[in-house]
């Protein structure tokens, strides 16, 4: 069976998920750069400062050209940790900026001064139930010192970073929350390094960069996990929801089959019952009593008998009135008997005008007073153009074991000698002579004009 549309939709979504995914992974890996130039950006405030607010007594100075940063710092050692330093300054708030998917700082710089030139970068994180907005002092400071050379740039990884041992110390931070962490960061600085030698430092800042990503791994790893959670869950619900239509369709076709066959077996019906019906009369013809005879074989258990019924001189009644009015007389006849008869008994045109009737469970009086009964309804009926209509009737009671056309041949003997009795009566055959004594008798002596 080939898969269904959302089957193939399904499919086409799963390999584009996993060619996204690993997409994605690859382009995380070796790509995705997002770059935070903290010289350039315009919503970082950029700031030197001197240690005087220590009680030391260097002198800093800044110069703008373009997007360079010069600093000139007059260092003098007069307190223990002099220094000199820029600022970016991100936030003022206690929202700041995640960096903890960067992994690195980038510098072009170059430096002019005496002794060793070495610079130490500071990393403020705001810590929420340690840091407090109106002490700077109160932020993580996060740090590392590194060489630097006369002129180029320098690449420091963020991860050699650590929580500054001074500041544990003067915050007293529990032990737990010394760990270096860059989620919130809200200022970068940079002083010259711890043991700068007394004298002026120039320090030209081109450029200082964060490099980091567009979003961090574990937005990533969650964003791709929820895709494919709800790709997988979809994947049942997709399928019950086909299965659900399919089987809708099926039923549906399944009562439509069931419609047309319903309607085939009632026009089948209809054909047969017309094919077993005579049209004229209703009654049936001699196809119909075949098949009632066969699907109904208690129909000849004995007792049971058959009347001829013929209408006397009908001839008369089509040569007089018309051939119409001679239908509407048989019509009218069948109706009558059938009025007449119980309902298992069967009314058979056997032709013309002539009728059989098959009544089971009837022995040889019950017949003939049945035969009494339709012939004085004849005379008491009211008929077309005011017409006067008899019949005659011949009767015989089914014999053990007699053959059903021994049986209407001496039915339609006793019909015979009706008529020749001067019809308008009821004559019934005599039981038939067993085999060897001879031939049956009629109880009138056949006489037909
Ligand atoms: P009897 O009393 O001896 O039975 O005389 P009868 O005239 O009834 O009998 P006969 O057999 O001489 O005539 C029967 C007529 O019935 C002849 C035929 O034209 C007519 N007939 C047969 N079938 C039909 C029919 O379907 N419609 C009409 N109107 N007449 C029919
Ligand atoms: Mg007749
Ligand atoms: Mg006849």
């Amino acid at each position: 069976m080939s898969p269904s549309p959302t089957h193939r939709l399904m499919h086409r979504v799963i390999a584009v998920l996993a060619l996204a995914t690993i997409g994605l992974l690859v382009w995380h890996r070796f790509g995705m750069e997002r770059v935070i130039d903290l010289t350039t950006r315009p919503d970082v405030r950029r700031d030197v400062m001197d240690d005087r607010w220590m009680g030391g007594s260097s002198r800093v100075a800044l110069e703008r050209r373009g997007g360079t940063l010069t600093m000139r710092c007059q260092l003098a050692r007069t307190i223990d940790w002099p220094a000199c330093k820029y600022q970016f300054v991100i936030s003022d708030t206690e929202t700041g900026i995640d960096l903890s998917e960067f992994d690195a700082v980038t510098f072009d710089v170059s430096y002019r001064g005496p002794g060793r030139h070495a610079l130490r970068m500071m990393v403020l994180n705001y810590e929420p139930g340690i840091s407090k907005v109106e002490n700077p002092m109160s932020q993580k400071v996060n740090e590392l010192e590194f060489p630097v050379p006369a002129s180029g740039t320098i690449r420091v990884p963020l991860n050699v970073l650590h929580t500054a041992t001074w500041w544990i110390d003067y915050m007293k931070v529990p032990l737990e929350h010394t760990d270096m962490r860059l989620d919130n960061v809200t200022r970068v600085e940079l002083l010259t390094g711890a043991s700068s030698t007394a004298g002026e430092h120039v320090i030209e800042l081109r450029s200082l960069r964060l490099h980091g990503k567009w979003i961090t791994s574990r937005e990533l790893y969650m964003g791709l996990m929820a895709a494919w959670i709800l790709c997988a869950v979809s994947w049942p619900i997709l399928t019950a929801v086909q299965l659900r239509r399919e089987l809708g369709d099926t039923g549906r076709r399944l009562a439509l089959l069931a419609e047309i066959n319903a309607a085939l077996q009632l026009e089948a019906r209809e054909l047969v019952e017309q094919a077993n019906t005579d049209p004229l009369t209703g009654a049936l013809n001699r196809q119909g009593l075949r098949a009632a005879l066969m699907s109904t074989s208690s129909l000849l258990a004995p007792p049971m008998a058959v009347l001829f019924a013929d209408i006397d001189h009908f001839k008369r009644i089509n040569d007089g009135h018309g051939h119409d009015v001679g239908d509407a007389v048989l019509r009218d006849f069948a109706a009558l008997i059938h009025g007449e008869i119980r309902a298992n008994d069967k009314l058979v045109r056997w032709g013309g005008e002539e009728f059989l009737i098959v009544c089971p469970a009837t022995g040889a009086e019950q017949a003939r007073q049945l035969a009494e009964k339709l012939r004085a309804a004849l005379h008491t009926g009211t008929w077309p153009a005011g017409l006067c209509v008899t019949a005659s009737f011949g009767i015989a009671a089914r014999a053990q074991d007699e053959d059903i056309g021994a049986l209407i041949k001496r039915a339609d003997g006793a019909l015979y000698a009706a008529k020749a009795a001067g019809r308008d009566r009821v004559v019934v055959a005599d039981a038939p002579v067993p085999p060897g004594a001879g031939w049956p008798m009629l109880s009138t002596g056949p006489q037909y004009d």
